[in-house]
């Protein structure tokens, strides 16, 4: 059986105190919780101090981006290579930086080749845009962008790391996907392309995430869905309690 994850991401937000007691409040909050994968993202200047308020509590810690080269002259990044050993994970290609940042699924395949070769685990981001949704192409689309950010990695490569399908139209606008469509896309359409390029077993084996609108109020329905292992939240993730509240009601899900 997969473990559920429930991964926040703080985007930019959260000074570095206030990302500090964020911490703090989740290790409180969740600690109980040990059928689950907690894991909490945030900003770069964030990490080492939320890696020390996280302590020994059993809380992933995890960057927003990381960049495949392992040093030199590019001003600005920070390479896979350096985040091992402060963090387990690193978030790749979320749809914000495909869209502001110019990622591609070329680029998004070297990064998570990075960062497994670093020993992190990448929660890898796909999802289509309204636009492509309307169109009908969000299976195509979808199926294309796990294809690409998947290009070249081993069975066992793929099966180490954690995907999220995260339909833009539904990131921060407070209109999820409902958990059926949620569920059909993260089994017929993500879970069935790793199929596709790997077999039964690993298809099996790969937790695939929803994102997009998440909240306590509708994480029970969407965890409901066989085919989906978790969330990778949003705004909910910068609140303590409806973080934690999240967590408690996927604990609850998973002891049924
Ligand atoms: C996200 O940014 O990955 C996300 C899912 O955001 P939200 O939960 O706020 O929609």
């Amino acid at each position: 059986m997969r473990k559920p994850m429930m991964a926040g991401n703080w985007k930019m937000n959260k000074t570095v105190a206030e990302a500090t007691a964020l911490a703090k409040e989740i290790v409180e909050l969740t600690s109980g919780y040990t059928n689950v994968d907690r894991v909490i993202c945030p900003t770069f200047i964030c990490l080492s101090a939320v890696k020390e308020a996280v302590g020994n509590a059993p809380i992933g810690v995890g960057a927003q981006n990381c960049y495949w080269e392992e040093s030199g002259a590019f001003t600005g990044e920070v390479a896979a290579a350096m985040l091992a050993g402060l963090v387990e994970y690193v978030i790749i290609g979320h749809s914000e930086r495909r869209q502001f940042f110019g990622e591609t699924d070329e680029t998004v395949n070297k990064k998570i080749k990075a960062a497994l070769a670093a020993g992190l685990t990448p929660l890898v981001c796909i999802g289509e845009s309204l636009a492509q949704n309307e169109a009908g192409e969000t299976q195509s689309f979808v199926s294309g962008q796990v294809r690409g950010a998947l290009a070249g990695l081993s069975g066992e490569q793929v099966q180490s790391l954690v995907l999220a399908y995260e339909p833009i139209w539904a990131i921060g606008t407070g209109l999820a996907a409902t958990s059926q469509q949620a569920g059909d896309i993260c089994g017929g359409v993500v879970r069935a392309t790793v199929r596709e390029l790997h077999g039964d077993a690993v298809a099996e084996a790969t937790r695939v995430l929803y994102g997009g609108s998440t909240k306590p109020g509708n994480i029970a329905e969407i965890m409901q869905q066989p085919d989906i292992d978790g969330a990778l939240i949003g705004g909910a993730a910068l609140d303590a309690k409806s973080y934690g509240e999240m967590v408690r009601i996927t604990s609850e899900v998973y002891q049924k």
